[in-house]
């Protein structure tokens, strides 16, 4: 297995009822590293520019409100087969069928209010890095 890293964010839902570092814990404890982070409260450019996969859904509006509500974290994670073991501790969508133990199980509010993002392909991993860190914030 290779040394990957992926792109994680700890949306506004959890870091309101101040959830940052319960989520890091969890994401630690899988055995994924955090090799940067920081905290923005991102524009609704950003936010329409990163989800722009969504745009044509029925919920972007709503998945645009909810991004600019309040801070997000944003990480890049690395580990043995980070892409994948972020995805499974994340757990699904929905917080209705996400797994026990899993992040969206024990945090999540609903399908909107997730609490978490992860990048779901090595590609979309490298490109969501790219749009919120420089070679240089990424530390180790
Ligand atoms: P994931 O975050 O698990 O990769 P998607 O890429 O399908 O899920 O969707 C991106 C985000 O859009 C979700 O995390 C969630 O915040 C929001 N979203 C997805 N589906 C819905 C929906 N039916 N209603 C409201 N928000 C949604
Ligand atoms: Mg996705």
């Amino acid at each position: 297995m290779a040394i990957e890293r992926t792109f994680s964010m700890i949306k506004p839902d959890a870091t309101k009822r101040n959830l940052t570092g319960a989520i890091t814990k969890m994401l630690e404890d899988a055995g994924l590293r955090v090799v940067a982070s920081k905290r923005v409260w991102m524009s609704k450019r950003e936010a329409e520019g990163f989800y722009a996969v969504h745009k044509e859904r029925p919920f972007f509006g709503e998945l645009v409100d909810t991004m600019t509500s309040g801070p997000t974290v944003v990480q890049v994670l690395e580990g043995e087969n980070a892409i994948l073991k972020n995805r499974e501790i994340m757990g699904a969508t929905n917080p209705a069928n996400a797994d026990e133990g899993t992040i969206r199980k024990v945090h999540a509010l609903s399908i909107g209010e997730n609490s978490v993002h992860g990048s779901d392909a090595p590609e979309t991993a490298a490109q969501e890095i790219k749009y919120w860190f420089s070679d240089t914030e990424i530390v180790g």
